[in-house]
């Protein structure tokens, strides 16, 4: 590992933050932070941290000494001046003759000196911030240390790295107790240039920031090439089958597998994120894989969004998915029980009244294909992912020069059940559709880019299908997050299977299908060309069959249910002039929406439809509006709100519809009609 430190850089921060008031060595802090923090090998979401004792006028105009603190979850690559709020210094140091300090406590220290009120709370390693003299102090998770001291004899291992220049702090659980433990180290060698802490991570420090940074990158270099020595060859490989089952197909039955029952007819889902490379293959393929994978967490701070342990499944055969669907359930249930166990036997310890937290796995190994990271969001997936990947890499090290051994069970436990480490992962209420993938065809165009906003809008992660990938991606781009534009033709059988399955190696799965592309075609029924009529079905109906058939494949893997919506359309039931060729495959559209319904009721999947009419779209332009509207003598806005109520129906209200349809769970076979009211198309 070498220093990426420029002083070009360095002082191109400095001046770029002059100007917004902040001194020197804050953005210089800010600097090195960032350099830290953009280093996949050195920190990982929101861990790791950083700090600068400097002196800050307080509300009275006094000039008083401080901690700038990087705040709790923030991520270093990213890290300004704000995120580091200042606390102040000597309140925090006389904590330091306290016996013990209540977790209730420790969350009223993070916020009890803030120089503002209104900062953001501060990490709950400041205390081991606070009690360090030097100016500038940084801390990370390094894989390439973890793999030195997650193992039996770390301490002499790192004095055989290290010699005198940094102190071994045994492990404790971070917090006062830590910080305590890591200043008496460092009390009885002030010469040392860091602090390593077991099972946990490394602290450098420095009078600046250029130092504390080298130092950090020194000794983590240093761990690197004493994990290139002396290596054993890590891992034996199991015997696999000859030819795994695809991704497309094992994701859905792992997704539905980690799933439980909710409310009835509903489900509590998570959304998967796919890893594979050769090195998460060697570790995932190895013979001991169940001894050096489930032996516990690199670093405390994973386990929150890890779990203790990852949950590992047989590798899947081709043609073979029913044994694989039976070994995954066996498999789980298994893991429930082990966590449930450890739980109850943790909560007895250390003083009963916790309530468990869902006992589901987040990360999944599949030997043969991968690891998967799960999470109640996109992004919470890819998180737990990234977590395994870093502890994929950590471990393979860690066995290739002795053997992995993590904190124990109880220590994990503490960690988990901390409530200051909960509060990381936010209390706010879940949006109504958390957990759920919705996929949306004809997403480039007016109702499917409002479908696919108000699903996001509401917890889903979405994939918009459109045959103009150019619009599907600018839509997907305008909805945010972990959206997903996806080519596809919905006339092609093939198109349609590809895009499904990049889907399903996106999210895991999915549970909501609106099939809404659609086009429309002219001509009287006695004269019009039987080439136009047969194209109108081949998009207007068999498109959607071809659509719906295709989800349905995926929610009878994952045996959650589900949901499927079509955009129909009031010609189904109420035809228009020289329209037969739209009208008729949307009549028959509309019949698929019930057979569906019929046929798949039993497997929890409901299949409802939206007709619309007169609504702003790619089938209805302004020039045709025009074009209408001066026809018939009346304004546009008239001819747009020709209806019972008088009021203009917008792609907005369609996607509302949908969304409705896909919240009411004990509704299937339903027609919805978004048209401002029109008795000739009225259903019933
Ligand atoms: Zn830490």
């Amino acid at each position: 590992m070498q220093s990426r430190w420029v002083d070009r850089d360095a002082s191109a921060t400095v001046d770029r933050y002059a100007a917004a008031g902040i001194a020197p060595e804050l953005a210089l802090r800010v600097y090195s932070a960032r350099l830290l923090g953009s280093d996949r090998n050195l920190v990982l979401h929101g861990g790791g941290n950083a700090s600068l004792k400097t002196r800050m006028r307080d509300l009275a105009g006094e000039e008083v000494d401080v901690i700038c603190v990087k705040a709790t979850g923030a991520d270093m690559a990213t890290i300004e001046p704000g995120g580091m709020p200042a606390v102040r210094l000597e309140a925090l140091r006389r904590l330091r003759a306290l016996d013990r300090l209540a977790d209730e406590d420790m969350a009223r220290v993070q916020r009890a000196y803030l120089l503002d009120p209104a900062a953001p709370t501060p990490s709950l390693e400041l205390l081991l911030h606070a009690f360090l003299p030097h100016r500038f102090v940084d801390h990370t998770h390094a894989n390439a240390v973890l793999s030195l001291v997650d193992q039996p004899d770390a301490q002499a291992l790192c004095a055989e790295v290290y010699g005198s220049r940094v102190g071994f702090v045994p492990y404790v659980r971070p917090g006062l107790g830590l910080a305590q433990a890591a200043a008496r180290v460092f009390d009885a060698d002030p010469a040392v240039e860091g602090l390593i802490l077991d099972k946990h991570g490394l602290f450098t420090f420095g009078d600046s920031a250029r130092q504390a940074y080298e130092r950090m990158i020194d000794l983590v270099d240093r761990a690197e090439t004493r994990l290139h020595r002396n290596r054993k060859a890590v891992f034996a490989s199991v015997r696999l089958p000859q030819q795994a089952a695809p991704l497309a197909a094992v994701a859905p039955i792992l997704r539905g597998a980690c799933a439980r029952k909710a409310a009835d007819g509903a489900h509590w889902r998570m959304v998967l994120e796919f890893r594979t490379s050769d090195a998460i293959l060697n570790f995932v393929n190895g013979e001991d894989l169940a001894r050096y994978a489930a032996a516990g967490v690199v670093t405390p701070d994973h386990v929150i969004r890890t779990k203790p342990w990852p949950l590992i499944v047989p590798a899947p055969e081709a043609g073979r998915l029913d044994d694989f669907k039976r070994a995954v359930a066996a498999a789980v249930a298994a893991f429930i029980e082990r966590y449930t166990a450890y739980f109850a036997r943790n909560d007895a310890r250390a003083g009963s009244g916790r309530s468990m937290s869902d006992p589901l796995p987040r990360v999944l190994l599949v030997p043969g294909l991968g690891l998967f990271g799960l999470g109640r969001s996109a992004r919470d997936a890819r998180l737990a992912a990234d977590l395994a990947e870093a502890a994929v890499a950590t471990i393979t090290d860690a066995e290739a020069i002795g053997r992995f051994q993590p904190i124990s069970d109880a220590d994990m436990f503490d960690c988990e059940y901390w409530p200051i480490e909960r509060a990381k992962l936010g209390a706010e209420a879940e949006a109504p559709l958390a957990g759920q993938v919705a996929l949306i065809t004809g997403a480039g165009g007016a109702i499917g880019a409002a479908t696919a906003r108000a699903f996001a809008r509401a917890g889903a992660e979405v994939a918009l299908l459109d045959v103009d990938v150019a619009a599907a991606t600018a839509q997907a781009k305008a909805v945010g997050g972990a959206a997903l534009a996806v080519p596809c033709d919905v006339t092609d059988g093939r198109a349609v299977e590809q895009a499904f399955a990049q889907v399903v190696a996106a999210f895991g799965g999915l549970d909501i299908v609106v099939s809404n592309a659609g086009a429309a075609w002219q001509g009287r029924i006695g004269e019009v060309d039987e080439a136009i009529l047969r194209r109108s079905f081949e998009l207007n109906f068999f498109g959607h069959q071809r659509v719906a058939q295709a989800a349905v494949k995926v929610m009878l893997a994952q045996d959650l249910g589900g949901c499927l919506l079509f955009n129909v359309s009031k010609q189904a039931v109420n035809p228009g002039p020289n329209f037969g060729p739209y009208g008729l495959p949307k009549a028959a559209t509309l019949f698929l929406v019930r057979q569906y319904a019929l046929d798949y009721g039993r497997d929890g999947i409901r299949s409802n439809g939206v007709n619309a009419d007169r609504v702003r779209s790619g089938l209805l332009t302004d020039d045709f509006i025009r074009e209408r509207a001066s026809a018939r003598g009346i304004t546009e806005q008239e001819y747009m709100s020709g209806n019972l109520l008088g009021r203009e129906v917008t792609a907005e209200d369609v996607a509302q519809a949908f969304l409705h349809q896909a919240l009411e769970l004990k509704t299937t076979g339903d027609i919805t009609t978004v048209d401002g009211g029109n008795i000739a198309a009225a259903l019933r």
